[in-house]
């Protein structure tokens, strides 16, 4: 089975007891095909292009997350940072990007647009395409995204609606569900799960968060990427076989992989 989680958080303290480079080892070798490791910051980039350099079939991205953004008391030094970062051989993409308006104590939507869309400059200047990270801010991600033409990526853990998907679509770009289309109150989102084209469509983990029922409340990690997988072929009327294979066919035409 060619399953490809296409967002993960390996560096994550709640790996600390599992060893995580022995989990990744035998995740590789028994349950996914493909990770991608997306970043939050430069610390969390240097990791994910160290694990990269340790399995074949796990690459990288690097970024600031809207939460990160706060970290730095040099904006300049920080993209300047992630530039660097971003040249290396298995870096397939910059993210995780974007907006989160959500907690009150963030950093303040100023503050993340400066980051957000440094970043998506950064992106076309490298041509890579970008891991995005939308939450409570459908418009003011939409409008950084329309400024940025020449850009495509994919909208991470998808949660907005199937007219915007459309937009997004249309723009060349890919919606990633996470095990969030699994819950029994995602009502609205897994009817969005249908609506998008077969080869727009990509699964993720965004483990250790977000476990997929029947792992609800359990640590997350890759080996649960093919419950969601199985919830939206379900939601779709497709195979799982075909749809693990679409999906991962997807995922490597979008980040570059051979
Ligand atoms: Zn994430």
């Amino acid at each position: 089975m060619k399953l490809f989680d296409t967002h993960t958080h390996y560096d994550d303290d709640k790996f600390n007891e599992t060893g995580r480079f022995e989990l990744i080892e035998n995740l590789l070798a028994n349950e996914v095909d493909y990770i991608l490791g997306a970043a939050v910051n430069g610390e969390t980039s240097r990791f994910t292009i160290e694990t990269a350099a340790k399995f074949s079939n796990y690459y990288a991205a690097v970024g600031i997350h809207p939460q990160n953004c706060g970290e730095y008391s040099d904006r300049d030094a920080a993209i300047c940072e992630i530039e660097a970062l971003a040249k290396s051989p298995k870096v397939k993409a910059i993210g995780e990007i974007g907006f989160d308006f959500y907690w009150e104590d963030n950093p303040s939507p100023e503050v993340q647009a400066f980051y957000f869309e440094k970043q998506m400059a950064l992106a076309e200047k490298l041509s890579l395409p970008v891991i995005i990270h939308d939450r409570e801010a459908h418009g003011a991600t939409m409008d950084m995204i329309l400024r940025h033409p020449n850009v495509i990526g994919v909208l991470h853990s998808y949660s907005g609606s199937a007219e915007m998907a459309k937009e997004l679509i249309k723009r060349g770009w890919y919606i990633s569900f996470s095990g969030v289309i699994t819950y029994k109150n995602a009502t609205r989102l897994a009817e969005v799960v249908p609506t998008i084209p077969a080869d727009r469509i990509l699964v993720e983990t965004d483990c250790p968060y977000l476990s997929p029922v029947p792992m609800r409340g359990k640590m997350n990690h890759s080996g649960y990427v093919k419950y969601t997988a199985a919830k939206a072929a379900e939601l779709r009327g497709v195979g799982y076989e075909d749809f693990v294979n679409q999906t991962t066919e997807n995922a490597k035409r979008l980040f570059g992989i051979d």
